[in-house]
């Protein structure tokens, strides 16, 4: 997109506006700042922000939407006020450097420094796309030659005015392990309403207990021209999210999650401490309006643009935990020539391959000629070969390269000592901290192997990279008293909860980042999967440093669509991947359902083909055509509307797709067990009132219908099914 941003500065000096010209600087940039001026205006098309350079901190003093209220804001932003060098505490007493400050047509920064502590502090917004959101990061830098310590900074914090008595909230839950009870909440913000939600890389909820959020969330007026304003955080360790409503002012914030604190991070003579990234956007319309203008700007912003030009993305897969572990040389091979005979694009080989929990390389009792005869296998059938590896997490083997958890270097990397005689299990291990140096490195040297090794075009890791806890002293996030920690198995994993968690977290989430990045650009093409213990890390973060993710940890028909149902309010389609695992589909109208419950995003298919009778075979290569044909084009680029309920296994659900460019759609319809409602009626959206559509029914359930768009986004088109689990597919197309 090459439209114009606009930076324009409206506080302007006395002189010019008693002569009554109004300055309006637009870009290209304006460097330092203008003397006598301090108040800007920043952003896009969709967002703009007044922004005050304060003397002593800066101020956001307005949101304004391109349409509809104007956000205003009083408080100045909270920057923090103290440090700890050479464990005396230090007041901090920031002051504007007019000359270092910069705005510029996509990026405004204001700096602050601390003469006493020579910390620098840069406050900056960004501008990525002519549409969407803004980002906002904090970069605190020790220019001193000493250690410095440093609390909480948060990355946003807000205190709005709102005259809007009718206001909603909608967040959205991960789909970690089983999907959630909820998952989409859209919840009433009257007076006194306190929201929390928080998100790390490895949530494990207890029963009743909140579930982590994707970290994000929605406040609009209620109703379907909802004016509205959404706020998100690019980051994968530790954070948390805060909504209060006090009358008429709306209160909160968005960064590290400051509990179980007191948060504290280390700043080494030199060293820089950023806060995760967040968004902040403006909106009106609907729900799904919201969504579709957040999804585009993902694609465009932050996701691999190498990614989003494959003509193929996102690719079609068969993967191997249809045999679970007990795939082998040979069976991977009777898997591939029936995935390529189906039409796949994708050969993933998952867990069940290795020789052991952290000792990467192929059991050669399964796999007797390596891997890299496999790949070649798959390549040489026109199909892209991805691999399962769970690269942190140590184990007990004592071959050459492997991590052991008893080898005296990499037991320092360790988050904890094991217990006396601990094994790990089939395929979890001890996590390292790979915010470690060290640790990255051997990761880094590692997945590279892997990569070139094996002939790789997708990479997936599974298990917890960004470690949750840490006891170890000598490491370079903050440590805490023993007392404090609290330590615990659940689930085959250590578990540490520990005032210096967020910290741990936050120092290996970016050691993540920089190990997922070197793999992109040493390996053009290759793409990243994110299972991470399936579902757990859903987030801005991870969408800006991988391809896609794994959605739920459950891969029956209807865990698979309530988690997309969720996810695809706020992440692009084409990342969300729900795996299809064996289900009883007794009738080749169940089949096909098991398998549209898998098709909305990212298509996975975790089951032995090999097995399937002729009749299975038919129906999915049909299935999988008309996915690559007609429905992939539409997940790329096309909107999405939430057109029925979440489902709920009995009755109707549906997903529609619309790309107004070009005319075309899809009406995802699913039917669940309870066959007393026999027809549904689906309002659909994003249509044009004015022109006609065709609607063509994929399984002949009714004859093909032609309609106004007024008609079908009023009326709706009714669908009938005759059996219970069993859907329809509508194809809908502009005369
Ligand atoms: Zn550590």
């Amino acid at each position: 997109m090459t439209a114009r941003l606009e930076t324009v500065v409206v506080g302007c000096t006395r002189a010019l506006a008693a002569a009554g010209i109004a300055l309006l600087f637009a870009a290209p940039a304006i460097a330092a700042l203008p003397t006598g001026t301090d108040t800007f205006r920043f952003g896009n098309r969709d967002a703009k922000i007044s922004v005050e350079a304060g003397a002593a901190s800066p101020r956001l003093r307005a949101l304004h939407p391109a349409a509809g209220r104007v956000l205003e804001g009083a408080s100045a932003a909270a920057l923090i006020d103290s440090a700890t060098i050479d464990g005396k505490p230090v007041r901090l007493h920031w002051q504007l450097d007019r000359e270092a400050s910069r705005v510029e047509e996509k990026s405004l920064s204001l700096v602050y420094v601390d003469r006493g502590s020579q910390l620098k502090l840069v406050w900056e917004w960004q501008a990525r796309a002519a549409h969407g959101p803004l980002e906002h990061t904090t970069h605190i830098e020790n220019r001193g030659g000493r250690e410095v310590w440093i609390p909480l900074q948060d990355s946003f914090t807000f205190r709005w005015k709102t005259d809007v008595q009718a206001l909603q909230q909608l967040w959205v839950d991960k789909g970690a392990g089983e999907a959630p009870p909820v998952g989409t909440h859209l919840v009433d913000v009257a007076d006194g309403y306190h929201w929390r939600g928080e998100s790390s890389a490895f949530a494990h909820p207890r029963k009743d207990e909140a579930r982590e959020i994707i970290p994000y969330f929605l406040v609009r007026s209620k109703g379907e021209a909802g004016d509205g304003w959404y706020l998100g955080i690019e980051f994968s360790g530790r954070t948390a999210m805060t909504l209060k409503r006090r009358g008429d002012m709306l209160e909160g914030g968005a960064g590290l999650n400051p509990e179980p604190g007191p948060f504290r991070t280390r700043l080494a003579a030199g060293g820089e401490f950023v806060t995760p990234t967040v968004f902040l956007g403006a909106t009106r319309g609907s729900i799904d309006d919201a969504g579709n203008v957040l999804k585009r700007w993902i694609r465009e912003a932050i996701n691999d643009s190498r990614t989003q030009r494959d003509p193929i993305y996102p690719w079609t897969t068969n993967n191997s935990w249809g045999s679970a572990m007990a795939i082998s040389d040979a069976q991977a091979r009777r898997m591939i020539d029936d995935a390529a005979g189906l039409g796949f694009e994708m050969f993933h080989l998952d867990a069940g391959w290795f020789r052991a929990v952290g000792d990467w390389h192929p059991d050669a009792k399964k796999f007797p000629h390596g891997l890299t005869s496999v790949a070649d296998y798959a390549h040489a059938r026109g199909l892209k070969f991805g691999l399962w590896v769970d690269w942190a997490q140590a184990g007990i083997s004592k071959e050459k390269g492997a991590l052991d958890v008893a080898d005296p270097a990499i037991r320092d990397w360790l988050t904890t000592d094991p217990p006396p005689g601990w094994k790990p299990e089939e395929f979890k291990g001890l996590t390292i901290d790979i915010g470690v140096p060290a640790a990255k490195a051997w990761v880094a040297k590692e997945v590279d192997r892997l990569v070139r090794d094996y002939q790789l075009d997708m990479l997936e890791h599974d298990g917890y990279v960004v470690a949750q806890g840490c006891d170890r002293a000598d490491h370079e996030h903050a440590t805490c008293d023993p007392k404090q920690v609290k330590k615990y198995t659940d689930d085959g994993f250590i578990w540490m909860d520990a005032p210096n968690s967020t910290d741990v977290s936050y120092h290996a989430a970016r050691a993540y980042y920089d190990i997922h990045d070197a793999l992109r650009q040493d390996h053009p093409g290759l793409l990243l999967e994110v299972c991470n213990d399936g579902g757990r890390m859903v987030d801005f973060g991870s969408a800006a440093h991988a391809d896609y993710f794994s959605i739920v940890d459950a891969y029956d028909p209807v865990s698979n669509r309530q988690a997309f149902y969720d996810a695809s309010h706020v992440l692009p389609p084409a990342m969300l991947e729900t795996y299809v695992k064996e289900w009883p589909a007794k009738r080749i109208e169940n089949f096909r359902y098991m398998l549209r419950s898998g098709m909305m995003g990212w298509f996975t298919l975790m089951l032995d083909t090999t097995t399937w009778s002729k009749e299975r075979h038919d129906a999915a290569r049909e299935e999988i055509e008309l996915y690559k044909a007609t429905l992939r084009p539409l997940i790329r680029e096309a909107d999405l509307y939430h057109v029925g309920p979440r489902a709920d296994g009995n009755g109707w659900d549906g997903i529609e797709y619309f790309d107004a460019k070009r005319g075309k759609g899809v009406l995802y319809a699913f039917h669940g067990k309870d066959m007393s409602a026999g027809t549904h009626t689906f309002p659909l959206s994003g249509l044009n009132a004015r022109r006609n559509y065709r609607l063509s029914f994929r399984d002949r359930s009714s004859a093909d219908i032609t309609r106004s768009g007024r008609e079908l986004m009023q009326g709706g088109v009714t669908l009938k099914l005759a059996l219970p689990e069993s859907s329809e597919l509508v194809l809908i197309e502009a005369l």
